[in-house]
């Protein structure tokens, strides 16, 4: 026996088919990964269990069915497409700095190639990317060449007096544009980055906020719906089978501390949509250096409700938004208070 097999801690039984299945599946090696498939596993189970019991317990949920189907057809949809949303969700792209950055400078690379082309506007498409500018320029000229780098779009983004270090990520090296953030679970920087949902594995950012919302969405209609099922279960056969009714009386009430959370949670985002914020600027707003000096009622990206409705529901033709940071005259212009006049012409819209 020589000294090295001695010193080498002792590999379990366990070891080599754990090998030869992370071999299989490589993206099961990374424990974080691990974690959020579990995790979504979970999600799932707990879903199957919910409507499990109800289709287990209620026999007269199936009688209705066969007379109607209809109904359970149309809440077993939506069950369905609830679940196709949060994976939806869970695997798209936030939209990465970086992706952004690498897109710029292959449409750079386009331009070189063709110069006679360079007469687009700044909101221009190219291949599979679009990129659009967002804002009333005052005094600033943004993307003033169609072929502007990375650097240059980013540093237009902010006041003439920031410096470049203020706004380069520290872990990633690339610039930020206004409302980006480096996120330390996914080790990227994350473009209007909302936060990191645990529950999707996932950060949510400008590329899937709106699918975000969708979700949570169809996730309170079927928390809804499952609890009148429930309640209407309990009304027909309270008293009849004990240990059933305390079941279905535990789901409920966890099913109802669920609900009062998507609900709440579903109002939020709908308010930061309105107002065209973002979980993290709400919350760490006193840590964001460019948003120190702006007054609190102040939402400095907002164009008003119908256009920031518009952007976030509709303005599918575009991968890559970037927002300036406003001039000073369109900060003192959105906290001058409301008038009577403002009222009668709808300022905040
Ligand atoms: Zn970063
Ligand atoms: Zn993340």
């Amino acid at each position: 026996m020589t000294i090295a097999s001695i010193c080498r801690p002792s590999r379990s039984p366990w070891d080599q088919p754990m090998d030869r299945f992370f071999r299989i599946f490589p993206c099961l090696a990374d424990p974080g990964r691990r974690s959020s498939l579990c995790l979504k596993l979970a999600l799932v189970a707990i879903h199957l269990i919910y409507a499990g019991v109800l289709f287990l317990f209620d026999g007269d949920l199936i009688e209705n069915t066969k007379k109607e189907p209809l109904y359970t057809a149309l809440y077993l949809l939506l069950f369905v497409v609830t679940l196709i949303q949060y994976f939806a969700t869970s695997l798209s792209s936030p939209g990465y700095a970086l992706d952004a950055m690498q897109a710029i400078n292959e449409r750079n690379a386009v331009y070189r190639k063709a110069p006679e082309t360079s007469n687009q506007p700044a909101s221009s498409r190219n291949g599979s990317f679009v990129i659009s500018m967002e804002g009333n320029q005052t005094g600033r000229n943004i993307l003033g060449s169609p072929s502007a780098s990375w650097s240059k779009l980013v540093a237009d983004l902010y006041p003439f007096s920031s410096s470049i270090r203020t706004w380069t990520c520290t872990y990633c090296n690339v610039e930020q544009p206004p409302r980006a953030k480096h996120c330390h679970d996914c080790d990227k920087c994350v473009l209007q980055f909302d936060h990191h949902c645990v529950w999707l594995g996932n950060c949510i950012g400008q590329g899937n906020h709106c699918k975000f919302w969708w979700y949570l969405f169809e996730e309170t209609a079927l928390c809804l719906w499952t609890g009148v099922l429930y309640i209407s279960y309990l009304k027909a056969h309270i008293t009849r089978v004990w240990w059933q009714d305390a079941i279905m009386i535990l789901l409920l009430i966890t099913l109802a501390v669920c609900l009062i959370f998507l609900l709440l949670l579903l109002l939020f985002h709908s308010y930061l949509i309105l107002t065209n914020q973002t979980t993290f600027e709400l919350v760490r707003r006193r840590r964001i250096h460019y948003l120190r000096g702006i007054p609190e009622r102040v939402h400095p990206f907002s164009r008003g409700v119908r256009r920031n409705l518009y952007n976030f529901c509709c303005a599918r033709n575009t991968i890559y938004r970037f927002e300036p940071l406003p001039t000073s005259e369109e900060i003192e212009e959105k906290s001058r208070p409301y008038t009577c006049s403002d009222v009668v012409t709808c300022r905040c819209c």
